[in-house]
């Protein structure tokens, strides 16, 4: 797979680590992701973008990315479901599923995979396709070696 221009090493992480949940599986939540992804609002990239955001006791929140005329304020489908979930009191997550209309597995940006690292911890992040195919990665997978809470302590 190519991202970029960089050549990125994807593996498809042993199914035992695959988060429990009675309700939602992974297609399930990816189907959210897709849904979500149809009120992007990318009038700059036309590059739309949805998200869907697990918590613990399997709620669903819904993310996806808006664009602004000041082109740095633009926020990520992923960091709008974080956010939404956080204001609602949502602290605990298991899983997060991003769809994009892109052919390549969508994984979350530099700025995103910090703010999953720092409130949601280790879950499993679902990069689907176009076509709805997906790959898990753990959020230690994406950002490996992350600064974190922990470092401000020392
Ligand atoms: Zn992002």
């Amino acid at each position: 797979m190519q991202i970029r221009g960089n050549k990125v090493k994807f593996e498809i992480i042993n199914f035992k680590n695959i988060f429990q949940s009675k309700i939602m599986n992974h297609k399930t939540l990816v189907n959210k992701a897709f849904e979500a992804k149809k009120n992007a609002l990318p009038p700059y990239s036309h590059f739309h973008v949805g998200a869907a955001l697990l918590t613990e006791d399997d709620k669903v929140y819904l993310g996806c990315n808006i664009e602004n005329s000041s082109y740095s304020l633009t926020i990520c489908a992923e960091r709008t479901a974080i956010f939404k979930a956080i204001s609602e009191g949502e602290r605990k997550f298991k899983a997060i599923a991003i769809a994009s209309d892109s052919p390549d597995y969508i994984t979350p940006c530099g700025a995103c995979r910090q703010i999953i690292y720092d409130h949601c911890g280790e879950i499993d992040i679902i990069c689907t396709n176009k076509d709805g195919d997906y790959k898990i990665f753990k959020t230690s997978e994406l950002l490996p070696h992350a600064f974190g809470d922990e470092d401000l302590k020392k």
